[in-house]
């Protein structure tokens, strides 16, 4: 006990008064998964200005044995940074943008970064940084790397660790690992980057990264589909990618309940197409030319998918405030299937080329098990990624129906192993799916990822208890 006061103190001398939480109402927040499903414990919360300041905060945690959780924004999904004791680390003080150079395409910027204001920094250096996601206002670019999150994007850009070139990470004794490099091109052995990437903070504190820049698109093309079938909505996909390559920058599918939830309770949203559709796509074509060539390919191909009968109905943005009013339809799902009560999640891919085989076999498959279940299929089609979000029965009691997760989840999962697809398509592992990880992982991966752990984390400090099953 002596002990560990010691070592609180001297973290507390790290990082001064500015970098140290320890009232109850003020760690409370980040001790609280943000939707209120996993609430942890832990002694402080500790916000380093700097890589050093973080570095030896990790060394006395070293040294104490102390676990360390690391929190960006605190959006992940999987109760990933939820601590179990010893301290949190929050990365908000660690936000400057230190580099942005437009000939290297690169932005350098530390971990507590919100992504919202790095795409701002890339756009006021007239260029785009890609990744875009819902909780863009929030998320901090350590937890986006971390999760190696996805968002709508992917198609044409990739996930977060297609956009780094380098990282700057603290290790679990305190060392440095500094390799901030610029260069595209590095063949110098194990690309070591990667190891942190997708970690959800097992390995070590990611404190800073170089981020890659794109030329930002002259025009962006938007458009709403109504379809009748997941099968239509993937054979317009693959139209769409045939014709315009990758221009196509984003390619989401709904199904009819996950669309009708936000026309019937989203905020100052309406349908811009003509009637309601068993299926719905949103299609965003980007081109770097400031002329016509991305407008005229989209209706081109909607034209033609209209003729051919591969789709019913579609609508072009005329403007942006209607291309944001047709992404808004989107983004609000999430929140608008709360109207309907309980919901059980899944955030799942397949091969692209199986996707709409598993909307149609994954939502048979659930509605057979529960009278007046409701299934609400979304997300990014262009991935494969489907949000397989499954709504309880109206009337049902909504614990009675949250009981039933465990059962859900293994139709489901199972299915998407059969697919070879992945049980966590962009949220990661976290404590949620652990049980997932055991199941579904292969025994030799499981083996590596656990000799990767022991090797760089051998008293087991950083976040314990996630990603790697005990
Ligand atoms: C409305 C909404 C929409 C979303 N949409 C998407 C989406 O489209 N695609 C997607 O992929 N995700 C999505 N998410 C999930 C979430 O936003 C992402 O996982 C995001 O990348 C998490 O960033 P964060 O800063 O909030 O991380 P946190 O929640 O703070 O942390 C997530 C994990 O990373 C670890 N971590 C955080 N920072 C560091 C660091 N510096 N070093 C080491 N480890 C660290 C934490 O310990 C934890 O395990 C969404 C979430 C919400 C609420």
């Amino acid at each position: 006990m002596e002990n560990l006061r010691q070592h609180l103190d001297a973290i507390r001398d790290a990082v001064g008064p500015k970098g140290v939480a320890e009232a109850a109402d003020e760690i409370e927040p980040f001790i609280t998964e943000t939707r209120g499903l996993w609430r942890g414990r832990c002694e402080l919360v500790v916000s380093p200005a700097s890589t050093g300041e973080t570095a030896r905060v990790v060394a006395i945690c070293a040294e104490a044995g102390l676990p360390i959780v690391a929190m960006g924004g605190n959006t992940g999904l999987v109760g990933g940074g939820v601590p179990d004791g010893g301290i949190v680390l929050s990365t908000h003080r660690m936000n400057r943008i230190r580099d942005i150079d437009p000939v290297d395409n690169t932005m350098t910027v530390e971990a507590g970064c919100i992504l919202a204001d790095l795409q701002k920094a890339a756009a006021d250096a007239d260029r785009l940084f890609p990744l875009s996601l819902g909780a863009e206002g929030s998320c901090r670019i350590g937890g986006n790397l971390s999760t190696n999150a996805g968002g709508t994007q992917v198609l044409r850009y990739g996930n977060t660790r297609d956009l780094v070139l380098g990282i700057e990470a603290v290790l679990p004794d305190g060392r440095v690992y500094d390799d901030l490099t610029r260069l595209r091109k590095d063949n110098t052995g194990y690309d070591l980057k990667h190891l942190f990437i997708g970690a959800e903070g097992t390995l070590g504190v990611i404190t800073a990264a170089v981020l890659k820049l794109y030329p930002r698109p002259r025009r962006v093309e938007t458009a709403l589909v109504g379809a009748a079938s997941p099968e239509a909505v993937l054979a317009l996909f693959t139209r769409a990618s045939t014709a315009m390559g990758n221009m196509v920058t984003g390619f989401e599918y709904a199904n009819a309940f996950a669309m009708q939830t936000v026309f019937d309770h989203g905020h100052g949203t309406s349908n811009p197409l003509e009637g309601t559709y068993p299926a719905y796509a949103i299609i965003e074509v980007s081109n770097l030319a400031d002329d016509d060539t991305a407008r005229d390919a989209l209706e081109g191909v909607l034209a033609e998918a209209l003729e051919d009968e591969v789709i019913v109905d579609a609508v072009v943005a005329q403007s942006e405030a209607q291309a944001a009013a047709i992404w808004g339809l989107r983004e609000a799902i999430p929140e608008t299937q709360k109207f309907e009560g309980a919901s059980i999640k899944h955030d799942v891919s397949v091969p692209v080329s199986r996707v709409a085989e598993f909307v149609r076999t994954a939502s048979s498959k659930v509605e057979a098990e529960m009278e007046g279940l409701r299934t609400c299929a979304f997300g990014h089609m262009g991935d494969g990624n489907i949000h397989f979000n499954l709504s309880q029965p109206i009337g049902m009691d909504e614990a009675e129906f949250l009981d039933q997760w465990s059962r859900f989840k293994v139709i489901v999962h199972d299915l998407v192993a059969e697919m070879d697809g992945s049980f966590s398509a962009e949220h990661g592992v976290g404590q949620l799916k652990l049980d997932d990880l055991a199941k579904y992982k292969p025994a030799v991966a499981l083996d590596l990822m656990r000799t990767v752990k022991h090797a760089l984390d051998p008293k087991g400090i950083m976040n314990p208890g996630k990603v790697l099953p005990g």
